[in-house]
């Protein structure tokens, strides 16, 4: 069965524009990091990929080492891509990055212009693409020169192997450093992808505000906590959740009675708001104009449904904020 997407998509989403650059996001981007891989199931991942640009999400966002088994996520991706987004390569943001442990031997892992070339040519193969419009470096590199780093995104968008750059986890100041560099080569320096929900605000603690100055744009992962801001964990531990999976990044262990208790209350909130808890920590984040995206993950389309109609509303009274702020202090 072909895939005809919705033709009026682009009335379903938002953009937002990504710093001072020429590219506009939608306000929800999806990510393959979990639900990709090799073990999950592979309709279900078209599925999704097909409800999220018949809804106007145009932003894709992978990385080298996502599956389970790293890369899976970028080959099952090139699979569903060539049968059903092909002919929609220039309606779509495609990123990937390179940083964390992908191969074996000292040149698999973390900043040097070895590894993120040979990183991305490995992606673009697997993905069966000629290009990405993004490349991240994943994670800073403590021990590499970040004039190497950056030179290396240089090389790879004059390669034309990126149409931009961006960078992910670095903190306030070596983003700034960063920048420097980029600016001094002048690559073309769209975005930091940083994590940021109502739990987790470490963003607000100078990046938002050097990203800003620096003139680029945000895409925030993990909004919804991996789940813990739904109202999945309000009775106990689904057994299909990501908190129940073994291996995955979300223990049991960190669904204590005192976050449940936390989620309850807010909770309340979102619903006070004739919204879903999800709904609400996705507007809560999109509150915010130098967030440019909130990149969500999902295991089913009916979340992925869920978080879109978030856009609905993303306005709060001050009494919200302050309530919020307070069950979470
Ligand atoms: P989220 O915080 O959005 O968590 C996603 C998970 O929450 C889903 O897999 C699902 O889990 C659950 N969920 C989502 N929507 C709903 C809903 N409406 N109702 C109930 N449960 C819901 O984000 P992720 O942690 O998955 O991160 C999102 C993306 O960010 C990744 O795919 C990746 O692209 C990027 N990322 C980047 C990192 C980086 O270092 N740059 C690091 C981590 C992520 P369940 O399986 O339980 O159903």
């Amino acid at each position: 069965n072909a895939y005809q997407p919705d033709e009026k998509r682009y009335d379903k989403m938002q953009y937002r524009r990504c710093g001072k650059s020429g590219i506009k996001l939608p306000l929800i981007s999806l990510g393959l990091w979990h639900n990709f891989g090799d073990k999950d199931d592979f309709e279900n991942a078209r599925n999704i990929l097909r409800t999220a640009f018949s809804n106007g999400i145009t932003h894709f966002d992978l990385a080298n080492n996502y599956g389970p088994p790293y890369g899976s996520a970028e080959k099952n991706f090139g699979k569903i891509f060539k049968e059903d987004f092909r002919a929609y390569r220039d309606e779509l943001i495609i990123s990937t990055k390179a940083g964390w442990d992908m191969w074996p031997g000292p040149y698999g892992n973390f900043g040097s212009r070895k590894y993120l070339i040979a990183s991305l040519d490995q992606s673009l193969q697997r993905m069966g693409l000629d290009y990405v419009d993004i490349f991240y470096h994943h994670r800073p590199d403590p021990e590499t020169p970040l004039e190497e780093t950056m030179g290396a995104l240089d090389q790879i968008v004059r390669q034309g192997k990126a149409l931009y750059v961006g960078i992910s986890q670095y903190n306030a100041e070596d983003t700034a450093r960063a920048a420097k560099i980029l600016k001094e080569q002048r690559t073309p320096f769209l975005i930091h992808q940083p994590r940021y929900n109502m739990m987790d605000r470490w963003v607000e603690d100078g990046l938002l505000d050097t990203l800003e100055k620096i003139g680029i744009g945000s895409i925030v992962f993990s909004p919804l906590e991996q789940g813990i801001l739904t109202s999945k964990y309000l009775h106990g531990i689904p057994e299909d959740s990501r908190a129940a999976t073994e291996g995955s990044y979300l223990d049991k262990s960190q669904i204590t009675d005192e976050v449940v208790k936390q989620v309850q209350e807010l909770n309340k909130i979102a619903e006070s708001r004739g919204q879903s808890l999800a709904q609400m920590a996705v507007a809560w984040l999109l509150k915010d104009e130098r967030v440019t995206t909130v990149l969500v993950g999902v295991s089913k389309v009916s979340q992925l449904e869920d978080n879109i109609a978030a856009i609905k509303n993303t306005e709060f009274s001050q009494d919200e904020l302050q309530k919020i702020d307070e069950i979470l202090k």
